[in-house]
């Protein structure tokens, strides 16, 4: 018997993969979680039926919305995550030799059981003594903060809980929040899908930032496989890969794709003109 997982990403798309066995599912207090073990791509992660991870494909998202921003920056000490409660930005950001504090601040503490559960792989650096783990609402928890030098908005989709996290008023926040040099970068949705959402993300991050960019990478399982992310920069960046990140192990990211992935298609260029 064949069993299939269908995300409907829009009215008039969905994603189909064949289940071999469904691992966990509970009602949190935020929202619907599900881990399914898939055939073409291994244990995934569901909330509300929406794909947030999978083993295959993970190291694509992870690698790119943290190598990224992390890269960029003068000297990276202090970071923080909104939203990644799987723990895979988490595991990245430890890579960096600089990096002295990395905060998850995440809604749904079943998320990170969850991660810990059935995903050792994405989670293995939630225990690190570097890693510091907040349950709380990211929105409050930013009005808070200061003096961070990069912060990852690492969130579900713009509905329920996160829908604060893709308002201008929240990148406004997220600036304030950083130190003199800091650097934001938000998952900002599929150019092909969800255009409207990657111009609500880039025009909201461009309302609070001097200099805002957008890069892309290619991550199977989310809509259309074509995924963009929105950074804005407070003050300088740096001009060049620290010669210490040559030897990071990373799968998707190399100091080459850090400077090709900000070079965009014409239409999406177009989009955040
Ligand atoms: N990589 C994923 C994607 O793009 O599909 C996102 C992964 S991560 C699991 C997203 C997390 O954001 C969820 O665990 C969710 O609980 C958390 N989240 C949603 N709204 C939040 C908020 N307002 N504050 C903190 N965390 C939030």
């Amino acid at each position: 018997m064949h069993i299939w997982f269908t995300e409907n990403q829009t009215e008039d798309v969905s994603l189909g993969l064949r289940v071999q066995s469904v691992l966990w599912h509970e009602n949190t207090a935020y929202q619907e979680l599900a881990v399914l073990d898939t055939a073409a791509y291994g244990r995934m992660l569901t909330l509300d039926g929406a794909v947030q991870t999978t083993i295959a494909d993970e190291f694509v998202y992870h690698e790119m919305i943290t190598h990224v921003p992390l890269s960029l920056h003068l000297n990276p000490k202090k970071v923080a995550v909104i939203g990644g409660g799987d723990g895979g930005s988490i595991r990245e950001i430890l890579k960096h030799p600089s990096v002295e504090e990395a905060h998850l601040i995440e809604i749904d503490d079943k998320v990170v059981a969850a991660a810990k559960r059935f995903f050792p792989e994405i989670s293995v650096s939630l225990d690190h003594d570097k890693a510091f783990v907040h349950y709380t609402d990211g929105i409050a928890w930013v009005k808070e903060a200061s003096n961070y030098d990069v912060i990852i908005v690492d969130s579900t989709d713009p509905v329920g809980p996160a829908e604060g996290l893709f308002k201008p008023e929240f990148y406004q926040s997220i600036f304030n929040a950083l130190g003199e040099h800091g650097i934001m970068v938000a998952q900002s949705e599929s150019p092909f899908l969800h255009p409207h959402l990657v111009q609500r993300v880039f025009h909201g991050v461009r309302s609070a930032f001097p200099t805002t960019r957008l890069y892309l990478a290619s991550v199977p399982t989310y809509p259309s496989g074509l995924w963009s992310f929105t950074m804005g920069v407070k003050g300088e960046m740096a001009t060049q890969v620290r010669p210490e990140l040559f030897d990071m192990i990373t799968r998707y990211w190399t100091p080459k794709l850090q400077q090709s992935c900000f070079i965009l298609p014409r239409f999406i260029e177009d989009l955040v003109r």
